[in-house]
C-alpha cells in the first residue's frame, strides 16, 4: 500500500464539490462538519484545496456546464484519489434524469468508488459511506 493510501486511512482529507444540486445534500455535508456530527474526530477534514485532498465528495446530478469543470477539478487531485457519490442526484441524477441538461450520470465521468444513497443522505449515513469507503481500501491492502 502506497503511504499517500496510508495516511487517507488515519485522517481522510475530504473536498466538497456540487455539481449542480438543490443543495439539500450540501447542507448535510456541512452538517457532518458541525460540532454535532463531529467528522474530525475520525481523522477527517474538509481541505481548502482539490490539491490537498484525498477524497472528492460529489453532490448533484452533474450538467452540460458543470461536467467539463468536474474533470479538471478531479485531474488536480493527487492520486491515488477516492471519490464517493452522495444522493440520489449524483448517484443516478435522481430526478433530473429526463432532463436535457444532464445527458450522463457522474460515474460516466468520475471513476466513483462508493454510492451513499438518500435525497439527501443523513450525516450519519455520510459519516458510515465514508467508513465503508476506508474499510474498501483497508481490504485492498
Ligand atoms: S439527491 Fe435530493 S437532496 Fe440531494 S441534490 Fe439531489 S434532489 Fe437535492
Amino acid at each position: 500500500m502506497s503511504g499517500k493510501l496510508r495516511a487517507l486511512l488515519k485522517s481522510p482529507w475530504v473536498f466538497h464539490l456540487s455539481t449542480g444540486s438543490c443543495n439539500n445534500c450540501d447542507i448535510e455535508i456541512l452538517d457532518c462538519l458541525t460540532p454535532r456530527f463531529d467528522i474530525e474526530r475520525f481523522g477527517m477534514v474538509l481541505a481548502g484545496s482539490i490539491k490537498h485532498a484525498d477524497v472528492l465528495l460529489v453532490t448533484g446530478s452533474g450538467n452540460r456546464k458543470s461536467m467539463e469543470r468536474v474533470k479538471r477539478i478531479y485531474q488536480q487531485m493527487p492520486k491515488p484519489a477516492l471519490v464517493v457519490a452522495i444522493g440520489e442526484c449524483a448517484m443516478s441524477r435522481g430526478m433530473f434524469i429526463h432532463s436535457y441538461n444532464c445527458p450522463v450520470p457522474i460515474d460516466k465521468v468520475l471513476p466513483i468508488d462508493i454510492y451513499i444513497p438518500g435525497c439527501p443522505p443523513k450525516p450519519e449515513a455520510i459519516i458510515a459511506g465514508i467508513v465503508k469507503l476506508i474499510t474498501k481500501v483497508k481490504g485492498k491492502k
